[in-house]
């Protein structure tokens, strides 16, 4: 069978090194599916949940934004974070989510309700990767 190499990279180091036959990422413009043999491409990422499939089971990855880098045969995301389902810590980002909810209360400026927008987008990423083990 064809196989893909997946490699989901943040500086923290790999956070996952598998082979998979197709996966499902999420970029800014839109849901793309690729499979062994996809022509080269370099795309930004939105913060989702990206699916790998191998055999017949699908692993769900937190990937918050960055890059992902498609050839034939391997498909490497840089991301400045994610998590597999396993190592999400589940209160973590509920309290996280609880903070940036409160702190679209309170927020004025432009800029920084930009940037709660996004941390709460970090959080309901986690919980939904989470919930869907
Ligand atoms: P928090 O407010 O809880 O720190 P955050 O969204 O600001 O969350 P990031 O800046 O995205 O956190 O990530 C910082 C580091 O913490 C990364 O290594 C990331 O993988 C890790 N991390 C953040 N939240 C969680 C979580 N709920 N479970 C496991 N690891 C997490």
């Amino acid at each position: 069978m064809n196989t893909l190499q997946v490699n989901i990279v943040t500086p923290d180091g790999p956070v996952v090194q598998t082979e998979a036959s197709m996966i499902i990422a999420t970029t800014e413009a839109g849901e793309i599916g690729i499979l062994p043999g996809h022509i080269a491409m370099v795309a930004p990422l939105q913060i989702g949940g990206l699916r790998i499939t191998k055999n017949d089971s699908t692993e769900v990855v937190a990937v918050h934004g960055g890059f992902i880098e498609v050839r034939p045969e391997v498909v490497t995301v840089l991301a400045q974070s994610a998590e597999t389902a396993a190592t999400i810590d589940i209160a973590r980002a509920k309290e996280a989510a609880k903070r940036a909810e409160a702190e679209l209360q309170s927020k004025q400026d432009a800029a920084e309700l930009q940037k709660v927008e996004l941390d709460l987008k970090r959080a309901m990423n986690r919980i939904s990767v989470y919930e869907g083990r």
